[in-house]
């Protein structure tokens, strides 16, 4: 190992931070300007803004497949393929089943993207702040530890994020959905618009808006200072965007920290463990496997970020084994890797709209309508707990609908729009529980020595209760709206492909019910704070990324008061 002595000293930062995506972008930013010396560590490959986005300004026609995947691919990707995003033009920013396998002991979609940037380049970036109702929900519910922290310590630091990636939205001053920082909202259609007035009229307490996403509809300084620019409302995004218009790692995070001179960022070096000095009694360091050369290097810090992504931070801190902490870094209680939780998305409707005939509506808008719940506000209202967010669109059936394949039939045909269709869909928040877990695998490893990830994660009654009422109120509203052929489905798609996973190192202030405080770190290993999904007490029904990126500042900010306090 290259661990003595000048190699020692060149291998030494103030800070280490663990993941290069939507969090560890963050942490490396905030410790960067602070003026750490901080070493980014992340498995993947460099994927540098503008230069690495190989497809970003391709046409449909530049593909070979036209956007699709072959049939082969499908069959070696089984997981991915039930991806969405994954296509010909986004396959190269997503892992292949094949390459980094799990052992899912129950049925479970793991989407990773294992790049510099990791997810940040794929995410569909819509971003709500959660509700003072959401951080209260599992102490007045009692289920989950109680929330160390309320919503109004977090709401400076969704301010002091949100006004640097950029997030489009109105300020609608809604309770259950807290007004950000935001940059001027996308429109609604005449159709969506149509539906939110009957919603409103018919339902006092359901409030659909203007969704909010990590757009630049009118970049301020502090954007134009990172090098984006305008979003040009085009909805290619998960390629990389060409004007920065989306906030991606890539484009804002990781160039902010580099112009620092504070950065140094290590890729494709898969972090294997933190490593634990027993004489210090705290983490000196990391242990990384060069991805490429298989050699093992450390690298040592004051303090550690781990922002792997939820289930990856999960299993390094499984691996982290020492003689203090023998089944995992901080792990007395027994319970790292357990209270696992997801967002239920298995329901969906379909339905038509008659009217309206003559209107249109302009560009590819990157966001949808959005209502926060109304299911179990206040009190328990429901045979189930907690709720779930509404997304809804209406959009013109388009030129795949034709049923005629060729000649004055089809051009007639493509000329005009088809019927408007709408499409609405659940976020579900899911119960955290024991028995949902992520444990490390005895006697399968991957290819850089590290044991696989097992994952024994699942639905529960309430997850049915809750997707039935969706089904129905979903109905009820499109009803209202005057929408026809109302079709409500079950997804029946296995947890991880919401892509919304958390848990597993949760916070609290118990220190026998949880693994972190409220400031993301270690109660019993000061100097490792986790602040990514796998810090989440309970999921919320909201988009997750943008309250992991809000703790990840403001634990960022914690551990350098504390270091100057020469408390770590
Ligand atoms: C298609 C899609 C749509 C989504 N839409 C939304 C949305 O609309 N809104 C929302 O809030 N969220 C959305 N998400 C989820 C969002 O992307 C994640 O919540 C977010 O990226 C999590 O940030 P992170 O930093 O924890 O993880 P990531 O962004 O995944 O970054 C983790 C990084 O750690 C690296 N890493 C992992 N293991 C190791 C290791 N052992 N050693 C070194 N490096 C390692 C990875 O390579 C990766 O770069 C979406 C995700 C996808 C894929
Ligand atoms: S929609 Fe906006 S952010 Fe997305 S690729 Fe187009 S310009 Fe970029």
């Amino acid at each position: 190992m290259n661990v003595q002595g000048d190699a020692k000293e060149k291998n030494t930062f103030d800070a280490i931070v663990i993941g290069s995506g939507i969090t560890g972008g963050w942490a490396a930013k905030e410790l960067c300007d602070h003026g750490l010396k901080t070493l980014v560590i992340e498995r993947g490959r460099p994927v540098k803004h503008l230069d690495d986005y190989p497809t970003a300004t391709l046409d449909p026609w530049d593909f070979k497949l036209r956007g699709r995947v072959t049939a082969n691919e499908h069959r070696d990707n089984p997981v991915l393929s039930r991806c969405y995003a994954y296509e010909e033009a986004t396959k190269h920013f997503f892992v292949k089943d094949a390459e980094h396998p799990y052992v899912q002991e129950k049925p479970f979609d793991w989407i990773r993207g294992y790049q510099e940037g990791g997810k940040s380049l794929l995410w569909a970036r819509q971003t709500q702040r959660w509700s003072h109702f959401d951080f209260e929900a599992p102490a007045r519910d009692g289920f989950a530890a109680p929330w160390p922290v309320t919503y109004d310590e977090l709401a400076p630091w969704y301010s002091h994020v949100e006004k640097f990636i950029g997030i489009s939205g109105n300020r609608d001053g809604l309770e259950t959905l807290p007004d950000c920082e935001s940059l001027p909202p996308w429109e609604m259609n005449c159709v969506e618009k149509h539906i939110q007035e009957k919603i409103k009229l018919h339902y006092p307490d359901r409030y659909p808006v203007i969704g909010r996403c990590a757009h630049l509809t009118e970049p301020k300084e502090i954007h134009l200072s990172q090098g984006r620019g305008k979003c040009q409302a085009r909805t290619l995004c998960d390629r990389g965007c060409p004007y920065g218009g989306y906030f991606s790692s890539n484009s804002s995070t990781l160039p902010w920290a580099v112009k620092t001179g504070n950065l140094t960022m290590r890729t494709n070096a898969v972090v294997h463990s933190i490593i634990y000095d027993d004489k210090k009694g705290k983490a000196s360091g990391v242990r990384i496997v060069d991805a490429n050369s298989k050699e093992e290097v450390e690298y040592f810090a004051r303090i550690i970020f781990v922002n792997a992504a939820c289930l990856n931070s999960n299993l390094i801190l499984l691996n982290s084994t020492s003689s203090r902490f023998p089944n995992g870094l901080g792990n007395d209680n027994g319970l790292l890797g357990k209270y696992v939780a997801f967002h239920n998305y298995r329901g969906n409707v379909y339905a038509g709209f008659e009217g309206y005939k003559d209107q249109y509506y302009q560009g590819r808008r990157p966001t949808a309508i959005m209502m926060p719940s109304f299911r179990n506000v206040h009190k328990q209202e429901t045979d189930f707990l907690r709720g779930y967010m509404v997304f809804y669109t209406a959009a013109r059936a388009g030129w795949n609908r034709s049923t005629s394949s060729i000649g004055a039939d089809l051009k007639s045909e493509v000329a005009n729009p088809g019927e408007w269709q709408i499409f609405m869909m659940m976020q579900g928040e899911t119960i955290p529980k024991e028995s949902n877990r992520v444990y490390l695998s005895t006697d399968k490893k991957d290819a850089w020595g590290i044991p696989l990830l097992t994952t024994s994660v699942d639905y529960d009654d309430n997850d049915i209760k809750s997707l039935k009422d969706f089904q129905e109120q979903a109905k009820g509203m499109l009803d209202v709206a005057g929408c026809k052929n109302i079709v409500a489905h079950d997804t029946g798609q296995a947890p991880g492909l919401d892509i919304h996973e958390m848990g597993g190192v949760r916070m609290g202030k118990d220190p026998k019910t949880s693994l972190l405080n409220k400031w993301n770190q270690f109660h019993n290993c000061k100097n490792v704070f986790v602040t990514d999904g796998a810090a989440m007490v309970s999921t919320g029904n909201q988009n997750p990324s943008l309250t992991f990126m809000a703790f990840t500042a403001r634990a960022a900010s914690y551990a350098v008061d504390q270091m100057k306090k020469g408390n770590l």
